[in-house]
């Protein structure tokens, strides 16, 4: 957590171009942008990733989400922007204090997010889900 490179631009010990900042939150751009204005949303409490950050503080990063995101697409002439968490190594996530990218889109940025759509062979769609329902039913009983 010391070292946490996210813990350190919240605390001005390194640079960043920050775009907005509050008490809870603070927004800025990604050193290696995927577009122009790709922008990073950190709370500025440390927890590694999703699972760890209390629903409020999950909820007012969304929100921020929004605000940002309306600003990108109304500064930077975008059409439309992608709201993107990596959660865990193997998800793509590289810095371990939960942050939100913003990736301001155009309609013809020819970006690709998600390659390769497969599907289930029969049975496997429901029994998938089953298994899902089952471990929700344990943990989020309705
Ligand atoms: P993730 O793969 O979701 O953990 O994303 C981490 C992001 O942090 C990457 O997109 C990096 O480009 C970005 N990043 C890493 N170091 C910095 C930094 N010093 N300033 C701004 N963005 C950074
Ligand atoms: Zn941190």
């Amino acid at each position: 957590m010391n070292d946490c490179i996210f813990c350190k631009i919240e605390k001005n010990e390194i640079p960043s171009e920050r775009v907005y900042e509050d008490d809870g939150y603070i927004a800025f751009l990604d050193i290696n942008p995927i577009s122009f204005g790709h922008t990073l949303v950190i709370p500025r409490g440390h927890h590694s990733n999703i699972d760890e950050t209390p629903d409020g503080v999950l909820a007012g990063m969304i929100a921020l989400a929004k605000k940002i995101g309306l600003a990108v697409v109304a500064s930077l002439g975008a059409d439309a922007y992608n709201i993107h968490i990596n959660n865990g190594r193997a998800s793509g996530q590289l810095v371990d204090h939960v942050h939100l990218h913003i990736i301001p889109r155009t309609l013809d940025d020819g970006l690709k997010a998600w390659r390769g759509r497969g599907s289930y062979p029969e049975g496997e769609m429901s029994a998938t889900a089953g298994k899902i329902k089952t471990e929700l039913d344990k943990n989020l009983p309705r």
